[in-house]
């Protein structure tokens, strides 16, 4: 699409360019933030400076007109949603808190006269930039495996977008008695739990709509975030009988069923040999250091590492990530920009859409205080990770974070995830609450 005809779509056109009507009438403007990247972390962020502070002028650069939200995805597998559900527009952005909204992608920047430069020859002048680009898939890492194999044969989808619809309909046309497999990534990654709810939820529709059909995760890690109260979950709903130690620690909290015959979902964990050597793309055989899987149809989840854009920008460090100032999420690269959501380094708290939110708020708090002259107040940052173990077995992880030693670290106690000994109906009640969150979240970021 081209770039005039995305604007006309947003109902923008000239009056993008031209101003836009502003929060607070007349306020005078107090400072110009440009922001690249409309997902989660930068269409918070250009709210909630608004809100902070109407006099000022917030640019938000984003390349697509519609954003597609990952969070939720997996549900379009199942056909519990259609693709049409993910899209979220900019309008409310644009219309309700006055943010200049450009269709258009960042290419690179003038740190030193401070202007942004987008593939549309626009040069963008900032008193500060905020950089939310979020992540790319490293398809290159697993030998075998490629943008171009991702597109047409094994699809990703952990950015949405064509391949989520592809592997619904490889999944939905999936021979009965079929093997799924997905291939998880290695830590650091994009929601933590994502990977194992999708296996999850794909294990429960197979049930239904294919019953002899098996689900394999194939994992280079041992353990994942949630994994204790996943792993009883899939035991309840999916005959599923955890590894050895995992029966152990559960069975001294919680009853854990020890069924004779096990059922259609297995996790191989690294150390059972579960890390992925190489794919073949055609035959769908996927070697591992366990033995050799025959698929019919693969789900790769693979490494990530920042977004092209902050690589091209300066922003990363050696391991792809962006060291950030963790009080004000400066880049300690480039001067009077911010890098927020899962493109920075911010220690304990997880690649997520909350983190990202989280983060947004205390980024957009730091920016108003030091245009403004005044001390930049305590951070403090939550973090929920709601996930479905089956459509209605819900769980979670939930953690507050405060700087300690210059560090984003956790400092809630112990019971950050739903009890091992919850009732039923609180376990109902936690995929309530997830529901809930995907209306509620989007409301905040982009309402
Ligand atoms: C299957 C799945 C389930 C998930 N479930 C949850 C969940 O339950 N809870 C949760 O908290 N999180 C969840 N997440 C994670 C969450 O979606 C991400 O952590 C979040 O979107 C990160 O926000 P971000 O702003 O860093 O990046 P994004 O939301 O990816 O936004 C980046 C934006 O930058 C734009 N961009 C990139 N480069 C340029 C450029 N050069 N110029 C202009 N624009 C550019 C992109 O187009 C994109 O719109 C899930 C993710 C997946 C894949």
């Amino acid at each position: 699409m081209k770039r005039r005809d995305a604007l006309t779509l947003l109902g923008l056109g000239s009056l993008a360019l031209a101003g836009l009507p502003r929060l607070g009438g007349n306020t005078p403007r107090k400072g110009r933030v440009v922001i690249v990247g409309g997902g989660v972390g930068g269409a918070t962020l250009a709210k909630y400076l608004r809100l902070l502070d109407p006099g000022l002028h917030v640019t938000l650069v984003e390349r697509n007109p519609i954003y597609i939200r990952p969070y939720g995805s997996t549900e379009v597998l199942t056909g519990h949603i259609t693709m049409k559900d993910l899209d979220v527009t900019y309008d409310a952005l644009h219309e309700t808190y006055g943010v200049e909204v450009l269709i258009d992608a960042a290419v690179g920047l003038d740190p030193v006269k401070k202007l942004l430069r987008t593939a549309g020859k626009k040069e963008l002048p900032y008193d500060r930039l905020v950089v939310s680009p979020g992540i790319q898939l490293d398809y290159g890492a697993i030998p075998g495996y490629s943008a171009q194999v991702a597109e047409t044969r094994i699809p990703s989808g952990w950015i949405p977008g064509a391949q989520t619809a592809l592997l619904a309909k490889q999944l939905q046309a999936m021979r009965p008695g079929g093997l799924f497999v997905l291939v998880a990534p290695p830590n650091p990654y994009r929601c933590p739990p994502g990977p194992y709810e999708r296996a999850a939820l794909v294990t429960e529709w197979l049930q239904r709509h294919n019953p002899t059909a098996k689900v394999i995760v194939a994992d280079p890690k041992d353990a994942f975030v949630t994994d204790e109260t996943m792993l009883l979950g899939w035991n309840r709903l999916y005959r599923y009988n955890p590894p050895d130690d995992y029966a152990k620690k559960l069975a001294a909290k919680v009853e854990v069923k020890r069924h004779s015959e096990g059922g259609p979902i297995t996790w191989i964990r690294a150390k059972d040999g579960g890390k992925v050597k190489r794919l073949e793309a055609g035959s769908l055989q996927i070697h591992t250091e366990g033995g050799v899987l025959k698929a019919d149809v693969v789900n790769v989840v693979p490494p990530m590492k920042a977004a092209t854009l902050a690589f091209d920008l300066g922003l990363t460090d050696a391991a792809g990530w962006c060291p950030v100032d963790r009080r004000t999420f400066k880049s300690t690269k480039v001067p009077d920009v911010h890098v927020i959501g899962d493109s920075c380094i911010a220690d304990a708290m997880p690649k997520s859409g909350f983190s990202a939110n989280s983060q947004a708020k205390v980024a957009a708090r730091a920016i108003v205080e030091e245009l403004a002259g005044r001390p930049v107040p305590e951070p403090v940052w939550e973090n929920t990770c709601y996930a479905l173990a089956g459509m209605h077995y819900g769980l979670f992880v939930a953690d507050v974070f405060r700087l300690v030693d210059g560090k984003i670290a956790r400092t809630n106690g112990p019971d950050r995830y739903l009890p091992l000994d919850a009732s039923p109906a609180q376990i109902r009640l936690g995929a309530r609450y997830q529901q809930a969150w995907l209306r509620t979240f989007t409301q905040d970021v982009f309402e």
